[in-house]
This record gives C-alpha cells, structure tokens and sequence, in this order.
C-alpha cells in the first residue's frame, strides 16, 4: 500500500476531468522538507515558525532564522514557502519568553497579538524572512488577524521594515506576497474588509472550528464536540471564499481538514483548489482526488447546505468518499 501511494509522489495532482490541485506541506522544520518533496508536495503551505522558538533558551536571532527560512526556499526550488509568523501562546508557550496566567489561553494573549506588543521580537523575524525571500518564493502569513486594525499594524511594520532593508542595500523580493490566517470567526465576517489589504487567505480550521463552536480544541472533556463538519463551520468556508472570490484572491486551507480525504467534495464544491497538510496526508489526499471529479461534486453543495448537523453532513460526504489504495 505504501509503494502504491508513493508511486503517486510524481502524478499530477487533478480530478479526473482535470480540476488541478495544490498539495502543500504543513512544516514545523526544515527537517521536514525532505519528506514533503519526496512526496510530491506543491510547495510548503504553512511553516509553523514557533517550533523554531521553542525547546531553547533564549530568542532565535535574525542570523539563525534567516538561515533557515532561506534553507527551507532554496531546498523548495522556487515552489512557494509560506512562512507563518510567531503563533505563540494559547498551547504553546516558551520557556524563556514569560507569558501571563491566564484563564482561557486560547481566547488571550497569542499570536499577532504578541508580535504587535513586541515589534522588537516581530521585526526581527520579519527581517530574517525577507532577507530569505531573496532566495526563492517566499510569503509571509500573520495568524490569528481579528481586526483590521490589526492587519494595518502588521503591514505597517512590515513596511518599515522593508524600508531599513532598502536602506542597507540588502536584496529581497520586494513584491513578496503577504496573508491572513483565517481562523477567527470575526475574519470570516469582515472576509471582504480584509480582502483588498492582502494577497490571500489561509483559512485556518482547527483554531476557526474551537473559536465557531467555542470548543477548546485542547480540551478533552469537549473534544466530542470538536466537529468540522458542522453545518456551521460549512458556512463560514463558504463565506470565506465568497469574499476571497469577489477580491480576485487566492485562498487556501492548511488546518488539519485539509488532509480529511472526506472533506474533499466540499473544496470541490466551494471551489479551492490550494489545499496545505501534514507532509503524511499529502498521498492519500492525492489518490482521493484522483478518483474525484468535479463534476460529481458540483450539485453537493446544495445537499449539504440542507443538512442540520455535523453528522448529516459526513453521511452526505460518505457517499463521494473515494477508497484508498
Ligand atoms: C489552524 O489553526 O488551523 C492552523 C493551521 O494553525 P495551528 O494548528 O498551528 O494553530
Ligand atoms: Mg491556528
């Protein structure tokens, strides 16, 4: 089964009647690179920067990052890198970088919110990035935007940024392509606020389905209650790619659906074709969409739009679901 999937590593990644997809690789490292090109991934889609920040003792410096955002484009070959900004807080917190007690981490003090506060610690990494966009085809992504206030701040800095760069005569892509998480539900509503201030939209699933159904998705007394299915998670997607279609936008999906194989009708039916997961889903995501075709999926939307529930909604999916190998 394992040599059958791998096989696949080289095919292009399409529907039957031709509807050609993105697989990107989720990272944490540039160790994970390897696997993501051995099986075929289309770029990286989401690298988790905070892995990088983690299990030490002190701040990554710009050196150390740089070197390793311009490792993870070079070894990709020109094929994009999506590099996420610090997501920190919530369930991951850093030994040497205190962070307040909090009640509900998951609702506190985490990601842009922390790179806003500390523009120090937001302006180095972004430095390190776009020296390495020099290098390959870099994008950079802010997770867990909420406002628009929020966004303008982060482009704000990114400017200045790139300004000290143009100062000291350092190469790098001046044109570089910058987006949002969408991940909080606040996003999804003002999607067309957001829309013309960005190049794309990553939507998020796992933080965007904890935030819909206020489920914590660390806690296991709730974790039954943790479902992407749920009609009102369609919805959100839904409207997320309205807004991102109306812009002219490119929007992708890099939580943990992206790599459910019964989730693949509903990207058929909703239109997105840029899907980023664990390097290990990539293959069977592939040899789903192999049997798929788009035009099976494209009266879905309305069967699904009529369900009441999460599980309706599998049952309606169930019925597309393609074998592995
Ligand atoms: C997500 O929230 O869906 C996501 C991809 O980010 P993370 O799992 O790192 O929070
Ligand atoms: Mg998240």
């Amino acid at each position: 089964q394992h040599e059958q999937l791998q096989a696949l590593a080289e095919v292009p990644a399409q529907t039957k009647d031709g509807a050609a997809f993105q697989l990107a690789a989720n990272i944490s490292t540039v160790k994970d690179l390897e696997l993501a090109l051995r099986n075929g991934a289309s770029g990286v889609g989401l690298f988790r920067t905070e892995f990088l920040y983690m299990d030490r003792d002190s701040l990554p410096q710009e050196e150390e990052q740089f070197t390793v955002y311009r490792q993870a484009a070079e070894q990709m070959g020109g094929k994009p890198v999506v590099i996420r900004t610090l997501d920190i807080g919530g369930d991951k917190s850093l030994d040497y970088f205190e962070l307040p007690e909090e009640e509900n981490p998951s609702l506190g003090y985490r990601a842009i919110r922390i790179s806003l506060d500390h523009t120090d610690l937001f302006k180095t990494q972004l430095r390190a990035i776009l020296r390495a966009s020099h290098y390959g085809r870099i994008k950079i992504l802010y997770p867990m935007i909420s406002s628009i206030e929020e966004l303008d701040k982060a482009n704000t800095i990114l400017e200045s940024v790139k300004q000290e760069l143009r100062g000291e005569s350092i190469p790098f892509a001046h044109n570089i392509e910058v987006g949002i998480m969408i991940e909080v539900p606040a996003a999804v509503i003002i999607a067309e606020l957001l829309a013309p201030k960005v190049d794309f939209f990553s939507i998020g699933t796992n933080d965007l389905v904890q935030y819909i159904l206020a489920v914590d998705r660390m806690n296991e007394t709730v974790a039954h209650l943790y479902d992407p299915f749920h009609p009102a998670v369609l919805r959100m997607l839904k409207r997320t790619v309205e807004a991102a279609k109306t812009a002219n936008l490119q929007v992708s999906v890099c939580g943990e659906m992206a790599g459910d194989i019964r989730a693949l009708p509903i990207w058929l039916a909703l239109g997105i074709t840029d899907l980023s997961m664990s390097v290990q889903s990539i293959l069977r995501v592939k040899n789903s969409l192999l049997q798929s075709s788009l035009k099976e999926c494209s009266a879905i939307w309305r069967e699904l739009d009529q369900c009441s529930s999460g599980k309706a909604v599998v049952e309606v999916l169930n019925k597309y679901l393609h074998p592995d190998v």
